[in-house]
């Protein structure tokens, strides 16, 4: 079986070809996500649709979608901090542009569900995946299912405020978060949040990879997985999974796993056993992958 998937995150819409026993990563394209325009959106979707059914020479190839967001599981409507999509009714209208139903599912379920299945969590009974990127979201699979969420199927990390504790103790600054709140995780925890951590330690602009790759930056990267440890811990209380596989373009710096996992061992309560942290097995491939493996359920079902 041939499976198609397509990812579209703030930065980039990425389609991809799946196939294979392990559905492993084949031929890909990506388009620039429109940043205003919510028609613009639709119609680089739609057409991510229609080179999927070429390249797999399969008019009805199964293809599913990763949405960064909200998506009201009733009436399609979503609700993303990151594209043009807010408020807007996506499955409805792409199905009415393509032609057919394209299943549509939050991009952070996605990634967990790829690596559920066949990823790093392959064979845990609990996985949630987390990624760290334009946003910080995760997704949570129990026995093969995405756990039932009442509304959606994003688990909402992101939007969760950072402890008083921690931000009294580092003198962090209240940063905004796109949701509109201040003091969330995403806002210190995204790409462009660890960029903000860095504007405020070292008084200067300096974008997130330079703060990967310099080393005199490493005051900023500590402070940071200390922020990091807080949102794993919270995974690890409210949701108890076997294991937390790591994603997302920040999550792709050295030792991340490492220092993610040193970072979060201080954290443990009691006998309550610490989840087993890992780093994904499908990278940057993984959103579109569980989609991809999403539409091939529902083409079954
Ligand atoms: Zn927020």
């Amino acid at each position: 079986m041939i499976l198609g998937g397509i990812d579209v995150g703030g930065t980039a819409i990425k389609a991809r070809i799946f196939t294979g026993e392990g559905f492993l990563p084949g031929v890909s394209r990506r388009w620039e996500t429109p940043k205003e325009s919510y028609p613009a959106l639709i119609e680089h979707i739609a057409e991510a649709v229609e080179w999927l059914r070429i390249q797999a020479d399969q008019s009805d190839l199964p293809i599913g979608l990763a949405l960064a967001g909200l998506i009201d599981s009733e009436t399609g409507e979503s609700f993303a901090a990151n594209t043009p999509a807010t408020g807007q009714t996506v499955v409805r209208d792409l199905t009415q542009r393509v032609g057919v139903p394209v299943p549509v599912m939050n991009d952070c379920a996605a990634f967990a569900l790829s690596e559920a299945q066949g990823g790093a969590g392959q064979g845990a009974r609990s996985v949630v995946g987390l990624t760290f990127g334009t946003g910080l979201g995760a997704g949570h699979w129990v026995g093969g299912k995405s756990a039932f969420r009442h509304g959606g199927d994003s688990v909402e990390i992101g939007h969760i405020g950072i402890s008083a504790q921690l931000a009294a103790f580092h003198e962090l600054p209240g940063l905004k978060c796109g949701c509109g709140r201040t003091g969330c995780y995403e806002a210190y925890l995204s790409s462009a949040g660890l960029s903000a951590l860095g504007r405020h330690i070292l008084g200067r602009d300096i974008s997130h990879s330079q703060i990967i790759d310099d080393p005199s930056s490493e005051e900023v990267l500590s402070i940071w997985f200390e922020v990091v440890a807080e949102a794993l811990q919270v995974l690890y209380l409210m949701l108890a999974p076997n294991i937390i596989v790591l994603g997302g373009g920040v999550s792709q710096m050295p030792d991340f796993v490492i220092r993610a996992r040193s970072a979060l061992a201080p954290h443990v309560l009691g006998s309550l056993p610490l989840p087993k942290i890992a780093i994904s097995r499908f990278g940057n491939e993984s959103g579109a992958r569980g989609a991809a493996l999403y539409a091939g359920r529902m083409s079954r079902a």
